[in-house]
């Protein structure tokens, strides 16, 4: 690898960035190519109308299920990837979750806790991670839960907020979900790529879609540049794709087929395979008084009967909020009252991996497909089933009335996992150092590459990877 080409970053989001961020500043090239925009930072990201009733910034292509049926999943592409609408909840894998365990399905990675630590002490910094004292509502519903039954064990959750946030109400109810005008939310573009931007070693491309790669003559295996849609090419010394998990493996199965290199890959039926986004079910629990709270996220809830799995609560809800998730028959004085009333929260069980669950281009000619059944990861549909029924109950005995929503296919946000890392070329797409295996140059530096989902948000796993991914390149280069 030659110090002077610049390496090829495919995407902007958390693994992205991460890569790029730490190329940069150890003084090495990067040329970005972001298929998206940069948002405005003018405020209309935060405005409730645009973003949850129009869906003006979101992803409008079709996609279709395991059952053929077409639907369009939760993802965004823009500058900053989905880290610009998410809840900046950044926690850590705990240190069991990098190990296998079959009675749930679950993958193991090929190195243990410790030696993604210092990534995520890194990945932390960066972000500025903070904890959040829980409002007055919040902390005494806490306290009947867990007087009820101190199975259930609360902790303040991680958040990537600044401070000041807690100074601006529009920006202190519209993090999750929104993305921030004023900075005051950390994500992959405010808290990395702004800091790499006017770096003369840093080149970013907006609006450029990479749909292959460019090879050595007589080798395909051996990458050196990657193709757009609008017929613009790119050579460099290396290729990282990080064009998020629902993308990335379609980008190397058509150039797997179009050079037949998968009759001879090993990896090839696993490109896709064993995708995972994580059962997530929205529970909103109704209180017979008005909540004051505005910052809410502030709270994660274990209970070890549930093993797999964590209770989150979600940012502020009102009736505008609620209203974007009902019929618009009904009246807005009901959803106003209802609004006033709501606090939201995110039950998240680890999805075990399937082989069959996984992500499929259809090489341009159909819709891409996700074919993803819950009767592949019994396990995890169980658990999760019981932690929502059992979580209702709680706060109904606490005093709230719950009601649950599954997400569905649609709920894409913890889309992962579908080029998992690991030892075996037959067994996993990436070896540990996010290689792809039999294959010289490219790279997977996003979401894809997870063995395992965890019981939290995968954001920070990802940053952490994506800067060990960079620490790993960089040295390579000297
Ligand atoms: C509403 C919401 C809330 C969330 N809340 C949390 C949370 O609180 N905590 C947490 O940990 N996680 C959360 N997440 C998930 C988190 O945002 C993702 O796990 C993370 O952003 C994934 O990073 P990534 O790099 O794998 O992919 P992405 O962030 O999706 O980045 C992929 C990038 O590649 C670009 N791209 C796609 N195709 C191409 C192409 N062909 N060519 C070039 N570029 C391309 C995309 O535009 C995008 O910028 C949330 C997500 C959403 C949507």
């Amino acid at each position: 690898m030659s110090n002077s080409d610049p390496i090829i970053v495919i995407g902007s989001g958390a693994g992205g960035a991460a890569v790029a961020y730490k190329l940069v500043t150890s003084g090495h090239n990067v040329l970005m190519l972001e298929k998206g925009g940069v948002l405005p930072r003018d405020g209309t990201t935060m405005d409730v109308k645009r973003v949850m009733k129009e869906g003006a910034f979101k992803n409008k292509e079709l996609w279709v299920n395991g059952q053929n049926q077409e639907f369009i999943p939760g993802e965004y592409y823009n500058l900053g990837g989905k880290t610009k609408w998410y809840g900046a909840a950044l926690l850590r894998f705990d240190p069991h979750e990098f190990l296998a365990d079959d009675d749930h399905q679950c993958l193991a990675w090929p190195f243990g806790y410790q030696e993604l630590a210092p990534y995520y002490d890194e990945a932390e910094g960066l972000l500025s991670v903070n904890k959040f004292d829980n409002e007055p509502e919040l902390q005494a519903l806490i306290d009947r839960i867990v007087k009820a039954d101190p199975r259930w064990k609360p902790d303040l959750l991680p958040l990537g907020l600044k401070r000041e946030i807690l100074n601006d109400e529009q920006e202190a109810k519209h993090f999750d979900g929104f993305a921030s005008a004023c900075g005051y939310k950390s994500d992959a573009e405010w808290s990395l790529l702004d800091k790499i931007r006017d770096n003369p070693a840093f080149r970013l491309e907006t609006g450029k879609t990479v749909n292959g790669f460019l090879h050595a003559d007589g080798d395909p295996a051996r990458i050196v540049g990657v193709t757009c849609t609008d017929r613009s090419t790119y050579t460099g010394s290396a290729v990282v794709l990080a064009a998020g998990a629902m993308t990335s493996p379609r980008i190397l199965q058509d150039y797997l087929m179009d050079t037949r290199l998968e009759e001879t890959l090993p990896s090839t039926p696993l490109v896709g395979a064993n995708f995972k986004m994580h059962l997530n079910s929205a529970v909103i629990g109704f209180s017979p008084f008005s909540n004051q709270d505005v910052l809410r996220k502030t709270a994660i809830i274990f209970n070890e009967d549930y093993p797999h799995s964590t209770v989150q609560c979600l940012g502020w809800i009102d009736g505008d909020i609620l209203g974007s998730e009902l019929p618009a028959a009904v009246p807005k004085f009901v959803t106003r009252a209802a609004g006033k009333r709501a606090y939201g929260f995110f039950v998240t069980t680890e999805d075990g991996s399937s082989p069959d669950n996984r992500i499929v281009s259809c090489g341009g000619a159909g819709r891409p497909l996700m074919d993803y059944d819950l009767q592949r990861i019994k396990p995890a549909a169980r658990e999760h089933r019981r932690l929502v029924r059992a979580f209702i109950t709680r706060l109904l005995a606490a005093g709230l009335v719950g009601a649950d929503k599954y997400m569905g296919m649609a709920g894409t946000a913890h889309a992962l996992g579908s080029m998992v890392t690991g030892t075996d070329p037959a067994a996993s797409v990436v070896d540990a150092d996010g290689k792809v295996h039999g294959m010289t140059g490219l790279y997977v530096g996003d979401g894809s590459i997870l063995p395992r989902s965890s019981r939290v948000n995968p954001a920070l796993t990802i940053y952490a990877w994506g800067l060990r991914l960079g620490r790993h390149l960089g040295a390579q280069a000297n």
